[in-house]
């Protein structure tokens, strides 16, 4: 099974993407996950990425576009996947479809988590993960036992740098510009599969699975 999740930062995406990849035991891929790491390491990628990434704004197409080539180049992606994150814009899609028609592969399904605005705005505002063990919190669905403390290691709660409200505020619009789009370049190819993204997490997990018949 060849899957993307395309939604809003703060629709959901990854927490759903990573439990659907362990119910189906295919990879989870989230490019922001492999920019984030890449920016700790101060790798070359790392320092490419980073000033793009604290403005809220998008790391250049090719940049990212090479980061997936390299990984269907060592065949990570052979045994089926979900995409996190990418493609999140119209060229990022047209050379994803281009890299798979040559290696006679295909999306099978693009689930669009739906989740409207200021529900979205709300959540990012609340979000914070332990800098020990990523684990992650919500003010005020899932706060921690004690104020900024992680409750499974102790660690420290911190902010992702581009949850800051007025960060959050452009990645919604850099979202609204540059990857809604790709919602109907995927609908146009008849795998879209929209799900609503508002309710418990057991709850919108059950609609994605209903809706891949998995
Ligand atoms: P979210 O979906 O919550 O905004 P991600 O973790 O998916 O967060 O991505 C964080 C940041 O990483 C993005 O704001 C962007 O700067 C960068 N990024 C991730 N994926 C891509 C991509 N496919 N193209 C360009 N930039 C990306
Ligand atoms: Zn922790």
């Amino acid at each position: 099974m060849n899957l993307i999740f395309l939604g809003a930062p703060g629709s959901g995406k990854g927490t759903q993407a990573i439990r659907l990849a362990e119910k189906v035991n295919i990879l989870h891929l989230s490019t922001g996950d492999l920019l984030r790491a890449a920016v700790k390491e101060g790798t070359e990628l790392g320092k490419k990425a980073e000033g793009f990434m604290k403005a809220g704004e998008l790391v250049p197409d090719e940049v990212i576009i090479g980061l997936i080539e390299a990984k269907q180049a060592s065949g990570d992606l052979n045994n089926g996947f979900i995409l996190d994150g990418f493609p999140r814009t119209i060229p990022q899609a047209e050379s994803l479809d281009k890299m798979f028609d040559r290696v006679g592969t295909k999306i099978d399904n693009a689930v669009l988590l739906d989740v409207d605005d200021e529900e979205i705005i709300n959540r990012l505002s609340g979000r914070m993960s332990c800098s020990g063990c990523q684990a992650g919190y919500n003010y005020p669905a899932n706060m921690p036992k004690k104020e900024g403390v992680c409750d499974k290691c102790g660690g420290e709660l911190v902010r992702r740098p581009d949850d800051m409200p007025d960060v959050v505020k452009n990645r919604l619009d850099v979202y609204k510009k540059q990857t809604q789009p790709i919602e109907d370049y995927y609908r146009g190819k008849g795998v879209l599969l929209p799900i609503t993204g508002v309710g418990v997490p057991d709850e919108i997990f059950s609609r994605i699975c209903e809706g891949l018949k998995v």
